[in-house]
């Protein structure tokens, strides 16, 4: 059994539960979908999803709950983590674009994020994800998804040679998706569209994590 939880305190948690759901129905995988809302349902958790939403309003909770820390520690255990949007701030070593006083983060991913990077006028916007053909995230599909950008934080800079561009926009530079060792981010929102794929990877990744762990 796999335990993946999705963190349920605000944003589009709802659509990620549908989405696990759904991969769990189709491919009858012994998954448990759990909803994280205390520190102690993180217990026995072997991937998170932190979804989109409003990243300063997650980060005050997670600090005043004592969630912050139980989250840090849990990825440098090995969870697998994967952050949209908000949740991509959340994970990024470093935050641009912040005001004084601004959000504890979680940290862990390499990357410097920009909140809003997209600026006013494509405050948000839909458009074509190219997908990175070596990370074989489409079995079955085609090399590119649709990208849904709500406000989105940017990857303004990649802080590691290890960090794995996963996705990146028609300019061929603005990188919107990445994965270093066992965390994923995302600047759009795979939960939004009908493409199950980000999560199937997801998932496997975690499938992965848990096995090389039981077999040490
Ligand atoms: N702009 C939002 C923030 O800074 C993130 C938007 C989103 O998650 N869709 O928190």
């Amino acid at each position: 059994l796999v335990v993946v939880g999705v963190l349920c305190i605000q944003g589009a948690f709802i659509e990620h539960i549908k989405k696990l759901k759904e991969i769990r129905d189709n491919e009858a995988l012994s998954l448990e979908i759990r909803e994280i809302r205390k520190p102690s349902d993180m217990k026995d958790l072997d991937g998170l999803i932190i979804p989109g939403g409003e990243s300063t309003t997650l980060s005050v909770f997670l600090a005043q709950n004592g969630f912050t820390d139980v989250i840090k520690k849990w990825i440098s255990g090995h969870g697998v983590v994967w952050g949209t949007c908000a949740g991509l701030i959340l994970l990024a070593d470093d935050l641009q674009g912040q005001k004084e006083g601004g959000q504890t983060v979680i940290g862990g991913l390499p990357v410097q994020s920009r909140r809003n990077l997209f600026g006013r006028q494509r405050d948000s916007f839909e458009g074509l994800v190219h997908i990175n053909e070596a990370q074989q995230l489409q079995s079955n599909g085609p090399p590119t998804c649709h990208g849904i950008f709500i406000r989105a934080p940017g990857i303004s800079k990649v802080l590691s040679p290890d960090v794995k561009v996963l996705g990146y926009l028609s300019d061929q530079e603005t990188v919107v998706a990445v994965e270093y060792q066992n965390i994923i981010a995302t600047c759009f929102h795979p939960e939004l569209t009908n493409d199950l794929r980000w999560h199937q990877y997801f998932l496997k990744h975690v499938v992965r994590q848990k096995n090389n762990s039981s077999a040490k």
